[in-house]
């Protein structure tokens, strides 16, 4: 049977590509077939040992004898995160639990211990700081800085697109860390907008250096399968080469085109269709979805996006550099007023006066949400703001009824209000 990626030869009942490590048509299985549906999100691509349940921690318990659960945070690829208060050290920390097919695969964590020795000398502020891992009766947990704040992927699922004043200012703060990080030579090898989280200051964070290697775990062909988030994976790390720098510059690309257009490179219903994509493919270019995007910030992105490692930047640095220019040619109104979203699928959704029975309490904590939004991306950017219009963030609502139809309510309460302040002329 051919490899879909990397068209070598393997044996029929093979389950992954002994040559790249992509999964086979057929055999994935994670996938029951590899038949997804049209709605499914791209499935990251798992081995088999997934079957064993994760361990949980309640809020108010105390878990290792010594770390506190204030509440969970989140989960992702490797385990569920939690904020802690650590008794020991008396500081708010996050602590993501390790999950038990990892957890139980000796090798997976000792080279995560050793990834991790080296990611815990990266002291920047534009990193989180990486702690320890320990191990509580077999259960494997990381202990991290805690970083307050909204990662990068919510904003934009808020946002749509961002300004090129925005996008330069953030992208400088990611640059930085990552610049810092490969002097130690540290390679991310899972930087997406997931892994990085910007605070009430706009401060930026890059979390989770030095998990992904670690996450390379064993294919039944023995070849290294790779778990990760393929759309922002550079095309070596798709055909399970070793990731270098330049593959972290390709994903800040990624993250980059996204924040300008609003979508991605690349987008596939599975890991295998995003990998031929990349390797048939040219990304549309971003001005054709964002035309007031400035031409030097193209080009940047485009650059870091080339397929070939050899022609993007070789080193962040010359990254930064370009940044300078771009900034220079970036508009001092640019700078200072968040982009409301014109294209976003979230303003399209009409508004139902059928549910304008929502609380009032709803309503205010969007717009309190939306003003720290906004504060949050005024407050560093340059420039006075004098003269500009209002802008309101439209944040997404945690759903804790998940029966009835309160979510829908939720988002279009949302819009609802967004659509009413655009049509007051509240936005420009
Ligand atoms: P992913 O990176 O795939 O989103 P993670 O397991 O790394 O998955 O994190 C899940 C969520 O937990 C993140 O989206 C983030 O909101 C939260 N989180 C992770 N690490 C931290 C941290 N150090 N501080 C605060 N929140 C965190
Ligand atoms: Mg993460």
């Amino acid at each position: 049977m051919k490899c879909p990626v990397c068209r070598s030869e393997n044996a029929d009942t093979a389950h992954f590509c002994a040559e790249c490590g992509a999964p086979i048509r057929g055999h994935d299985p994670a996938s029951k077939g590899f038949s997804p549906g049209p709605h499914d999100p791209p499935r990251p691509v798992v081995t088999e040992t997934m079957a064993t349940v994760q361990k949980e921690l309640t809020t108010g318990s105390t878990f290792a004898g010594r770390y506190q659960v204030i509440e969970e945070l989140g989960h992702g690829g490797m385990g569920r995160v939690y904020k802690i208060f650590d008794t020991k050290t008396k500081e708010k920390i996050a602590l993501k639990l390790i999950k038990p097919e990892i957890s139980s695969d000796g090798e997976a964590i000792e080279r995560f211990d050793n990834e991790l020795r080296l990611a815990r000398r990266i002291s920047h502020r534009n990193v989180c700081r990486m702690y320890d891992l320990g191990d509580d009766n077999g259960t494997h947990y990381i202990t991290m800085e805690y970083v307050s704040g909204e990662d990068l992927k919510s904003v934009l699922r808020m946002m749509g697109q961002m300004s090129a004043g925005k996008t330069v200012y953030i992208a400088r703060q990611i640059s930085e860390g990552l610049a810092e990080a490969h002097r130690l030579g540290v390679v991310h090898r899972d930087l997406k907008p997931q892994n990085i989280m910007i605070d009430r200051e706009g401060n930026v964070r890059i979390m989770d250096f030095g998990i992904a290697r670690s996450l390379k775990m064993k294919g039944l062909t023995g070849a290294g399968v790779v778990i990760g988030t393929p759309e922002y994976m550079s095309p070596e790390q798709m055909e399970a080469k070793e990731a270098d720098a330049r593959s972290d510059i390709y994903s800040l690309g990624v993250i980059l085109y996204e924040m300008v257009t609003g979508k991605l490179p690349f987008e596939g219903e599975t890991f295998v269709a995003i990998a031929l994509k990349q390797k048939t493919e040219t990304p549309r270019n971003p001005m054709d979805l964002n035309p007031q995007l400035p031409g030097e910030l193209e080009r940047l992105i485009l650059r870091c996006l080339e397929r070939d490692r050899e022609k993007r930047f070789q080193g962040v640095d010359a990254i930064l550099e370009e940044l300078d220019k771009v900034e220079k040619g970036v508009t001092t109104t640019e700078k200072v007023l968040p982009t409301v979203p014109s294209t976003s699928r979230q303003i399209t959704v009409s508004f139902s006066p059928k549910k304008i029975v929502v609380p009032a309490l709803i309503a205010i904590a969007v717009i309190a949400a939306g003003i720290g939004l906004w504060r949050l991306f005024l407050r560093r950017d340059a420039g006075p703001a004098t003269g500009g219009k209002p802008s309101l963030a439209v944040l997404p609502f945690e759903n804790r009824n998940p029966e009835g139809d309160s979510a829908d309510l939720c988002r279009e309460t949302m819009i609802g209000i967004y659509d009413k302040m655009t049509h007051l002329g509240m936005f420009d």
